[in-house]
């Protein structure tokens, strides 16, 4: 069984598929890697470092696919890659980007990694739970590299200096790890969600929770109010939520962006899914009344080791899952096939949500 990894080629990607480690785990359960030179250059994996796990290293896109069994990506294939598929491939990627409906031309099989259901034994599979757990630790660290302050409490001879205020709102995977992390430096920090039941997590951290009625589909008044409230004393806003299947949820407009002091930091996490904060810009950083707001959709890039590291891990648990004893079993009565499996033999079983 020949698995192959092509080089990404989609715009401010700097992950890939598979890692060194990772590389050895396949080649003793048997299995061939092949890889695109310079697939792993932006994330600090090196030719020889493959070559030194067992890989062997292939020139063109064209040459890496050729033969293989399984080609591994992170994200969705573009016209170019599909265009040398084979019958008989498998591909396993994030389609979250796009379903392309060329892939219905070729006689290929298609998994598509961040439908994973939210369930126990699929946890080590699941690329959403580890991509954004790092996306919500990078979106602290950026955003105290773009704050003119510290953020611990500091008491020195000149003085003693307060330390940061930070809100984070949605309290996903993302937002419970930007708790913990800022947390970590020494911020005080606030955190609210529509989900009341993330309370307890939030306490767990050391975060303050932004109390809530059960509601489950947007911000009461009651939190509302504690939010404009505190507004005046925040440093640092970062804001994870989603809604799946829906675009994100406007959680902070221009006029609560006036309430913040003006050295104050944002960083919108679900900027490439609509935006949580008015007038954020995906990837890029902008101002508004003297605030830095970032556009954090695609922090994980940012951190393409570490992100590349669990993302190969999460495919490994996958590919093991489906091959079981080297050859492709198919269940489709098992809902980690049924939600995954987007298209089956070149017919398209799933489209874009
Ligand atoms: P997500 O990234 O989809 O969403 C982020 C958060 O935004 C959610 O907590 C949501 O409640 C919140 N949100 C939505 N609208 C909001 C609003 N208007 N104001 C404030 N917050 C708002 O979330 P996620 O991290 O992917 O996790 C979602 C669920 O999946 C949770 O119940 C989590 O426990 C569960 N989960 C399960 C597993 C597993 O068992 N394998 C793994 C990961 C997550």
């Amino acid at each position: 069984m020949i698995i192959a990894v092509l080089k990404e080629i989609t715009p401010h990607e700097t992950r890939v598929a598979l890692t060194p480690q990772i590389t050895k785990k396949y080649i003793d359960g048997g299995f061939k890697v092949q890889i695109e030179t310079q697939a792993g250059k932006l994330a600090g994996f090196c030719d020889n470092d493959y070559i030194s796990a067992g890989a062997t290293i292939k020139t063109t896109a064209s040459q890496t696919i050729s033969g293989a069994d399984i080609i591994i990506k992170i994200n969705s294939p573009l016209p170019e890659e599909i265009k040398l598929f084979q019958p008989l491939q498998t591909v396993i990627a994030d389609f979250k980007q796009a379903i392309p409906p060329s892939l219905a031309s070729k006689q290929i099989t298609c998994f598509a990694l961040e439908r994973i259901p939210r369930i126990s034994r699929a946890q080590n599979m699941d690329i959403l739970s580890s991509q954004n757990n790092l996306a919500g630790y990078q979106a602290v660290i950026k955003a105290f590299g773009l704050l003119p302050k510290i953020a611990p409490l500091m008491m020195t001879a000149a003085g003693t200096i307060p330390p940061a205020n930070v809100l984070i709102l949605g309290v996903g995977v993302a937002g419970l790890q930007a708790i913990a992390t800022a947390k970590r430096l020494g911020a005080v920090v606030f955190a609210s969600d529509i989900r009341p039941e993330v309370q307890e997590q939030v306490s767990s951290l050391g975060g303050k929770f932004i109390s809530t009625t059960p509601n489950n589909k947007k911000r009461d008044s009651q939190q509302e109010n504690a939010i404009l409230k505190l507004l005046p004393q925040i440093d640092i806003v970062i804001t994870s939520a989603l809604i799946p299947g829906q675009k994100a949820p406007l959680l902070i407009n221009k006029k609560m962006l006036k309430l913040l002091p003006s050295h104050s930091v944002i960083i919108d996490m679900a900027s490439s899914s609509g935006g949580n904060v008015e007038g954020s810009i995906n990837n890029q950083i902008s101002e508004f009344d003297n605030l830095t707001i970032f556009g954090g959709g695609n922090l994980i890039t940012e951190l393409p080791n570490s992100a590349s590291h669990l993302f190969a891990q999460n495919i490994f648990n996958f590919i093991k899952f489906i091959y079981p004893n080297g050859t492709l079993k198919l269940d489709f009565n098992d809902e980690i096939i049924s939600a995954t499996c987007i298209c089956k033999d070149g017919k398209l079983l799933l489209k874009d949500k």
